[in-house]
């Protein structure tokens, strides 16, 4: 059944795949005839693209879907529609819990979703399908981007890694790579279409290929090959994992300038006991024994990651080993979270033995060691001249915002014609998470 101008309304949590997701989320729902509604109360479906790595943000979600109800009650015609990481790992809690939930679909079949509202039509109560996760990435490719210039490019999708505390393996399923053709194609017909920025996605893009079991197909040689492609101007990837980042890789970051040098390499925990107890495959020597590879053959590489405090049995000794870690390695900024336990990971099963006011502690003694860190690194960079690829406008205020080669923001006054392009800019205050800048000759 094909509907003719109905609005949806669509809202995405969490990472860059989830952001991918809903693109193709918003080409399906637009091929057939939808338009789509910046506002909910206009529209006659509401799609939630959901993320389910953190609880507190899913507990912050079911509020959210539990919210809907007076809208629902208000609307009766409406059609709520609950998609990605949480729906695929509770689709019947959700069902459960709020039976004016129309329709639920996974990670996997974002494809069907046509058929699933016109399953929804024709009987009257709600329709879960997580399905299977399929085998190709043909339906990947098929999507209209939210940007003319710059595109999201999966290489893979789920995770063999099974860090103790995530929950990303479970509703993404195992590792599934690409085929590199089929990347490399796609890449070609984005940059003839007038892309100049890629962002190669996976959870874990390093152990690209390994699945492919051609013996010969593995990320370093991807980005090369990728980067060959002359008129891709900015190639970026995320994310990576630190037991899976080479030398190889480092090599081709530094001979090709199309690469960016940015590397986003979560450390989580500056402790090797605690880095055990999440399952994480390194130590921090590994860990460090990359970082400086990185730093010496790419010296201006800037490196960010991720860190986790609070992790069950984590004592203050492991947490002053982060510490002193972020100390000696300034990155260039850390995103960092309080632990909180996910239910049906492994991490589950070991006591969340840190109390709440200490994890709160540690979080703000992190965060003003990193803050500070970001500032001082950031203010190297006042008095440059930099070039921006122009994204947009920010939200925060009126100004327009160009993002650097080391994936820094910097707002400056400028016109909207632009938007998508390089823009140079010389920088003129630094704060911890973004610059200012003006135009420059
Ligand atoms: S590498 Fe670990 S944290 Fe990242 S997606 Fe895989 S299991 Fe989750």
């Amino acid at each position: 059944m094909r509907a003719l101008q109905k609005k949806f309304y669509i809202e995405t949590f969490g990472c860059q795949m989830n952001v991918f997701d809903s693109e193709r989320i918003i080409y399906i729902m637009e091929k057939e005839g939808y338009v789509r509604t910046s506002d909910p109360e206009c529209s006659e479906i509401i799609l939630i693209n959901t993320c389910s790595v953190r609880e507190k943000a899913e507990n912050k979600l079911f509020g959210h879907i539990g919210n809907l109800k007076s809208l629902k009650i208000k609307k009766p015609g409406l059609l709520i529609c609950i998609g990605g990481c949480t729906a695929q790992n509770k689709s019947a809690e959700i069902i459960n819990k709020f039976p004016y939930v129309d329709i639920v679909f996974g990670t996997a079949n974002i494809n069907k979703l046509p058929d699933l509202i016109s399953e929804r039509l024709l009987k009257n109560r709600s329709v879960c399908d997580t399905g299977d996760f399929p085998e190709t990435f043909d339906y990947l490719y098929d999507f209209k981007r939210q940007y003319s210039f710059k595109a999201l490019l999966p290489i893979m999708i789920g995770c063999n890694n099974y860090c103790s505390y995530c929950i990303v393996p479970f509703v993404r399923g195992r590792e599934r790579s690409a085929g590199f053709d089929q990347i490399i194609k796609t890449a070609e017909k984005l940059a003839g279409e007038g892309v100049v920025e890629i962002t190669l996605l996976g959870q874990n893009v390093n152990s690209y290929g390994q699945d492919l079991k051609t013996g010969h197909e593995n990320f370093a040689k991807l980005l090369s090959e990728i980067s060959q492609i002359k008129a891709l101007k900015r190639i970026r990837f995320m994310t990576s994992h630190p037991g899976d980042f080479n030398e190889d890789i480092i090599d081709v970051i530094s001979e090709n300038n199309n690469i960016m040098n940015h590397v986003h390499l979560p450390l989580q925990a500056g402790s090797d006991r605690i880095l055990k107890k999440m399952n994480r495959h390194y130590t921090s020597a590994d860990f460090k024994k990359i970082y400086y590879m990185i730093k010496e053959k790419i010296p201006d590489c800037a490196v960010t990651t991720d860190i986790i405090v609070g992790f069950p049995e984590e004592k203050e000794e492991d947490f002053l080993k982060t510490l002193k870690l972020v100390k000696e390695l300034r990155f260039n900024r850390a995103f960092t979270f309080i632990y909180s336990t996910r239910k049906g990971t492994s991490a589950e099963l070991l006591e969340d033995s840190v109390s709440a006011d200490t994890k709160r502690l540690w979080f703000r003694n992190l965060l003003e060691l990193q803050n500070k860190i970001s500032l001082e690194e950031n203010m190297k960079l006042v008095g440059k001249k930099l070039k921006v690829l122009v994204e947009g406008y920010s939200l925060k205020n009126n100004q327009l915002e160009g993002r650097l080669e080391n994936n820094l923001i910097v707002n400056f006054r400028g016109d909207e014609e632009m938007i998508g392009k390089f823009i140079k800019l010389k920088i003129t205050d630094a704060k911890s998470f973004y610059l200012k800048g003006k135009i420059s000759e």
